[in-house]
C-alpha cells in the first residue's frame, strides 16, 4: 500500500508527487495517456515565472523526470473505479487494484466537443483537438481553428507557421485570450479572423476538405479547410470519483483552500476542481497545496 495515490500525471499531479516524495511519503502516480496533461500539447509556455519561454513537451519531460528522480512511482492506465475502505482508498486500473492511505485527484480536463455534424466521424481525418500534436500533417494546407481563448489563439499562431492559411472562427467579437496572443495573431498575414461566426457544417469525402462558416446575419460561406482544430474549452471527467468527492454543476470537484474535499483523505488539484483561473501556475500551486495537506492528514 502507498501513502499517497495520485490520479493524473499533469503539472498538478506531478507537483503533488514531488512535494509528497520530499516529505518522505511513498507515492504512485497513475496516468491515463501521457505525462504533462494539456501542457504537453502547448507549443510554447511563456507565462511561467522566471522561465520566459519553454516548450510544453520539454516542460512536461522535465517535470516527470524530477518526480521520478525523487522516487515517485508511475504507471499508465485509466482509473475506472475508486472506493474507500476502512483505512484506505482502492483504485481499479483495468483489472488491477492499487491501494493508498490518501488520494490526490488531479484528473485535469478534456477538450469540449463543438457539436457540429460529422465531428466525431472526421476526428483523425481533419478534425483535431490538438494543433501541436497534429498540426504538422497540414503543412502548406488550409486550416481553421474554432474558439476565442488562449488555446485557440496559441493553436492559430502555431498553425500559421506550418499551414498555408488559418481561419480563426470565434462566436463573439471579443476574446478571452491574452492580448499578447491576439496581437501576435493579428500580425500574421495568413490568419483570417471570422468573428461572430460559427462552424455549421463539415464537408469532404473520407476526410475534411471544407467547412461552412455562418456569420451573425445567418449568411453561410464555404471555406477550404483540410484541418479543423477545435479549441472551445475543456470539461472535467471526474465521474469515477463522484462517490469520493463532491462535484459542482459543471462536474468539477469542490474543494477548500487546502484542496481538501468532504471526504477525509481525498484532495483535488489542478483543472479538475472548481476554480477561477486554470493555468500552469495555478495547477502547480494546487499540487503543492494538496500534497502538503495530504501529508499533514497522514501525520
Ligand atoms: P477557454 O478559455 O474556456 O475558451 C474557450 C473558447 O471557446 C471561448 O472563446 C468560448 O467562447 C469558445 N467556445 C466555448 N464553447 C463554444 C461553442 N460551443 N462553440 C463555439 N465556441 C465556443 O478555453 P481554453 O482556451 O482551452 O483555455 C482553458 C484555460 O487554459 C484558460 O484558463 C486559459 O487561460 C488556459 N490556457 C492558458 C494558456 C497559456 O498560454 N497561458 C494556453 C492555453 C490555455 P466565449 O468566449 O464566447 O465563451
Amino acid at each position: 500500500m502507498y501513502d499517497i495515490l495520485v490520479v493524473g500525471g499533469g503539472p498538478a499531479g506531478l507537483t503533488a508527487a514531488i512535494y509528497a516524495r520530499r516529505a518522505g511519503k511513498t507515492v504512485l502516480v497513475l496516468e491515463g495517456t501521457g505525462f504533462g496533461g494539456q501542457i504537453a500539447a502547448s507549443h510554447l509556455v511563456e507565462n511561467y515565472p522566471a522561465i520566459p519561454a519553454i516548450g510544453g513537451v520539454e516542460y512536461s519531460d522535465a517535470l516527470s523526470a524530477q518526480a521520478k528522480a525523487l522516487g515517485a512511482e508511475t504507471r499508465f492506465g485509466l482509473v475506472t473505479a475508486a472506493r474507500r475502505e476502512e483505512d484506505r482508498f482502492v483504485l481499479t486500473v483495468r483489472k488491477k487494484e492499487f491501494e493508498g492511505r490518501a488520494l490526490i485527484l488531479a484528473t485535469g480536463a478534456k477538450p469540449r466537443k463543438l457539436g457540429v455534424d460529422r465531428e466525431e466521424e472526421l476526428v483523425g481525418r481533419g478534425v483535431s483537438y490538438c494543433a501541436v500534436c497534429d498540426g504538422a500533417f497540414f503543412k502548406d494546407r488550409d486550416t481553421a481553428v474554432v474558439g476565442g481563448g488562449d488555446s485557440a489563439l496559441q493553436s492559430a499562431l502555431f498553425l500559421a507557421g506550418v499551414a498555408r492559411s488559418v481561419a480563426l472562427i470565434h462566436r463573439r467579437d471579443t476574446f478571452r485570450a491574452q492580448d499578447a496572443y491576439l496581437q501576435a495573431a493579428r500580425g500574421k498575414e495568413n490568419i483570417t479572423f471570422f468573428l461572430e461566426s460559427k462552424v455549421t457544417a463539415l464537408h469532404g469525402e473520407g476526410s475534411l476538405a471544407a467547412i461552412t462558416v455562418e456569420n451573425g446575419r445567418g449568411e453561410g460561406r464555404r471555406i477550404p479547410a483540410e484541418g479543423l482544430f477545435i479549441e472551445v474549452g475543456q470539461e472535467p471527467d471526474n465521474g469515477p470519483f463522484s462517490a469520493l468527492a463532491e462535484l459542482d454543476r459543471g462536474g468539477y470537484f469542490l474543494a477548500g483552500e487546502d484542496c481538501g474535499t468532504r471526504t477525509p483523505g481525498v484532495f483535488v488539484a489542478g483543472d479538475c476542481r472548481t476554480k477561477e483561473l486554470r493555468q500552469l501556475t495555478t495547477a502547480v500551486a494546487d499540487g503543492s497545496v494538496a500534497a502538503t495537506a495530504a501529508c499533514r492528514w497522514l501525520g
